[in-house]
């Protein structure tokens, strides 16, 4: 608390203290903005260390808590601190309970409103800035001295040509960037997919795998086996089992078993001795642009046995995010590498990033580990986490700036942090900022390995908790943000509003109009909309399009251009009944799903629900009343002309979110870990719930066309196992037969010794020819061989034929299976890189 006081007198001399200037005051006390950021920034400062060296909650905090005098002091300055908040919140119009000390807003739910309110007020402060750049206003880019200023850039970057999802294929936006950043999306090899599907690994050579990869060219061959020497309906068996493998990889880690099976050598289960960082100026320092040079870092990363890795990302101007730098430090060299330019080559760092005798050494790699999988198809096998560390050894503070401080001596500045990485070329401030999160980083990592060493009492238990700890990082998986129909009901739960039918039903058509934005404009959903804008014109409900835009202040560019589209689907809110949602935000959230016996609407008003709109069980087992709360209350009325425009616009915006993942699925069920299927935490719970959301109707017929096939699938196996001679006899015969006087003779499984032999295409036709004016057997039966005579198979019985038919039955319905599957990215499209 005293050095906030110290900073005030320092920040003096910032003040205005010549009374003429008074009324040139920017405001009272200070003469310009510059001077009251500087004190602003000042007090701040001064405030944030005096937190920092406040007792750490955990073990000194609560011995200074048993001191009355302590615990009232902590308490009135805790309230005066919690009343300037809420006054700060409620002057940017953000919900503010800081003081209310209900037990049940506790702690995290006033974190939570910090965060929000952070969020509000950046949005506001990033927006505004824009504004004074004149960006919004005027649209026109702000360009440096002598720039060609581009001709026109359309906004809509990931859109397919005669896309008409949403019947606007003809309309392009002219949207101009806001400064002067070239969007990096626009050079990509390979196009960004923020379709509504799973994401899957981008990686398609795997160095140091002990468990080979389910590589393009094996997955091609194993395409359709029919070159293997069995029956066809046997080789389509094998297929589908081996389609159903595929998914199951395709979902997963690709170094998961290398990461499981990593042994580390005994050598960094020891005391390290730490190795002295060489000064900045000594180090050679390479900005990395090119596939050569590239080459030559993988080639010198290879030799060393550590070397520090950090990412800058950005993430406002993009809809999955970019990453946009990454920052390499061997103990020798300092590389910066354009992650920009060099996306599609950077694959080949796996070489050493997946080599479990290197050490990769990270700094709160969390969120590092998903983009590097996520943007260059990375994986780290050997990971070492400082921030692992620094909480294995309770540092107190576990920032990089901490550590950097801590062992050596080093002053880092944050403020680049947030910085725009997209710019180019990069200013030198940020390339040295850049620098600065890896140069130091090895040595921190011997000085903490040495305290492990230490703490541990010269045993490496914390060493190997903080190498688990890593590990368990480095296994994480990137999933892609995936659109469910209730996706809408987690950020309502977050802001904790009480909607009514109406407010509920606006909020959801904004949430899924704004997420299929944002994926088609390859845009953050904030850039779109951002929550508090959007919770606003749900929950006003504007009359007309100006007052969407009153809403909203500044108002997002993308709201401006669809203003009437998202007219329409606040008018299709306004026309649902109204009724009162009561919500209990926290305990029953799902309050109106759960509930069958309080339907909203009365129990006899049928007017503007149909049958499938009553309560009905979902395969999940959740109750859910579609009228309401179900995206499909829409297309679920079944005479189109009796809805309203806006009801029709509203429909359409929601139709394009029917069932994302359907083409790309062998089948209704995900072959995925049954535990992450079932552990609500992991995005895969969310995506099975999506799928399983699928109209009860679609998955019942499904189902049966899918017991169907397996039904006529086993009793074929079963039925080629145990009649194998007999088919190939019969095959065998009913060619004989077809063959005009014996010319030609066509290779037979006796001639050349193979006990099965291939289906033979000439037999095929010739059966498919027979069968045109014969009815084809639906179901297939099983002949029996024992009662026949050899003679039948002179090509006039139908069985053969009942044979081929239930073999093009299936694979008919296998090869469709097939099809979705090669659609898929994991399998195609690799040639860009
Ligand atoms: P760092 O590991 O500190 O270099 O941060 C890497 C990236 O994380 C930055 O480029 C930002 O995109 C993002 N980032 C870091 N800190 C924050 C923060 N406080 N809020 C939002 N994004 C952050
Ligand atoms: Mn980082
Ligand atoms: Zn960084």
């Amino acid at each position: 608390m005293d050095s906030s006081n110290s900073t005030k007198q320092n920040n003096n001399q910032f003040l205005n203290e010549d009374p003429a200037d008074v009324d040139n005051e920017f405001c009272p006390g200070f003469k310009d903005v510059d001077a009251f950021v500087k004190y602003g920034l000042g007090t701040v400062v001064a405030a944030t260390k005096a937190s920092a060296s406040l007792p750490q909650v955990g073990d000194e905090y609560d011995l200074y808590r048993s001191f009355p005098g302590f615990q009232e002091f902590c308490e009135t300055q805790g309230d005066g601190l919690l009343h300037c908040m809420s006054q700060i919140m409620h002057h940017h119009g953000c919900r503010a309970h800081m003081r209310d000390r209900n037990k049940l807003t506790g702690l995290e739910e006033r974190f939570d409103l910090v965060v929000d309110s952070n969020d509000v007020i950046l949005e506001k402060v990033g927006i505004l800035l824009d504004d004074a750049a004149g960006v919004n206003r005027s649209q026109q880019p702000v360009m440096p001295a002598g720039f060609q200023p581009p001709k026109i850039v359309v906004s809509s970057w990931n859109r397919k040509g005669g896309d008409s999802g949403s019947g606007r294929s003809s309309e392009t936006f002219r949207l101009l960037q806001a400064k002067n950043v070239t969007r990096p999306q626009l050079k990509f090899l390979e196009k960004v997919d923020n379709s509504n599907t799973p994401f899957t690994p981008k990686i398609f050579v795997k160095p140091n795998a002990i468990k080979p990869l389910p590589s393009c060219k094996s997955l091609r061959s194993r395409q359709r086996p029919e070159d293997l020497d069995v029956p066809a309906a046997l080789a389509d068996f094998i297929h589908q089992q081996r389609t159903q493998e595929h998914v199951e990889d395709m979902f997963a880690h690709p170094y998961q078993y290398e990461l499981d099976h990593l042994a580390l050598p005994e050598n960094l289960l020891s005391k390290p001795e730490p190795q002295m960082y060489k000064p900045l100026a000594e180090t050679k320092c390479s900005f990395i642009d090119n596939l050569e040079d590239l080459v030559a870092v993988n080639e010198k990363l290879t030799k060393t046995s550590e070397f520090a890795v950090d990412l800058e990302h950005h993430s406002y101007r993009s809809f999955l995010g970019i990453t946009c730098l990454m920052q390499i430090s061997t103990r020798d060299e300092d590389f910066i590498i354009d992650t920009l330019e060099l996306r599609s080559e950077l694959y080949i760092l796996n070489e050493a990033f997946t080599d479990p005798a290197i050490v990769k050494v990270f700094h709160g790699a969390d969120s590092d580990i998903e983009w590097l999988q996520k943007d260059l198809g990375l994986y780290i096998v050997n990971m070492f986490d400082t921030h692992q560390a620094s909480r294995t050894l309770n540092l107190g503070r576990h920032s990089l700036d901490h550590l950097l401080k801590l062992f050596c001596n080093v002053d880092s500045d944050k403020r680049y942090q947030l910085a725009d990485w997209r710019i180019r070329p990069l200013p030198d401030e940020m390339f040295q900022y850049a620098r600065a999160d890896t140069h130091y980083l090895l040595y921190v990592y011997d000085r903490l390995r040495v305290d492990l060493w230490e703490v541990g009492n010269g045993q490496p238990a914390l060493l190997q908790m903080v190498w688990h700890k890593s590990k368990d990082i480095s296994v994480k998986k990137y999933m892609k943000p995936l659109f469910t129909e209730d996706s809408y009901m987690d950020l309502l739960r977050k802001q904790k509003k009480a909607f009514n039918t109406q407010q509920l039903t606006a909020f959801r058509l904004l949430y899924s109009w704004r997420d299929k934005l944002a994926r088609q404009e390859d845009e953050s959903t904030g850039y779109v909309l951002p929550n508090h804008m959007m919770i606003k014109i749900s929950d006003i409900l504007p009359k007309e399009p100006q007052g969407i835009i009153a809403c909203c202040n500044p108002v997002p560019p993308l709201v401006r251009q669809q203003v009437n589209e998202l007219h329409l689907l606040v008018q299709q809110a306004r026309e649902m009944p109204l009724l009162k949602v009561r919500h209990a935000w926290g305990h029953a959230i799902h309050w109106f799903f759960l509930q069958p016996e309080i339907p909203l609407f009365g129990p006899h008003d049928t007017s503007r629900v149909s049958e499938s709109d009553f309560p009905s069980f979902t395969p999940n087992g959740k109750i859910y009343l579609k009228s309401i709360v179900n995206i499909n209350s829409v297309d679920t009325v079944k005479d189109p002309g009796h809805l309203t425009v806006a009801q029709q616009k509203a429909g359409r915006v929601v139709e394009s979110f029917q069932n994302p993942f359907r083409m790309y699925l062998p089948s209704n069920d995900i072959h995925i870990s049954k535990n992450a299927k079932f552990d609500p935490s992991t995005k895969i719970y969310e995506i099975s719930k999506r799928w399983k959301l699928q109209s009860v109707e679609q998955q019942q017929k499904e189902v049966e066309a899918k017991k169907k096939v397996k039904e006529e699938a086993k009793a074929l196996t079963h039925y080629i196992q145990s009649h194998l001679f007999d088919i190939i006899l019969c095959l065998h015969f009913h060619q004989e037969s077809l063959k005009p006087g014996g010319k030609k003779r066509e290779r037979v499984a006796s001639e050349t010794g193979e006990s099965t032999p291939k289906p033979n295409k000439k037999l095929m036709k010739a059966a498919e020819k027979k069968n045109e004016d014969s009815t084809p057997p639906l179901v297939f039966k099983p002949y029996d061989y024992s009662q026949s005579d050899f003679k039948v198979f002179a090509g006039t019985q139908p069985h053969v034929f009942m044979f081929y038919l239930t073999l093009k039955n299936a694979k008919a319905q296998k090869s469709n299976a097939c099809a979705g599957n090669r659609s898929m990215s994991f399998f195609g499209g690799k040639s860009v890189r």
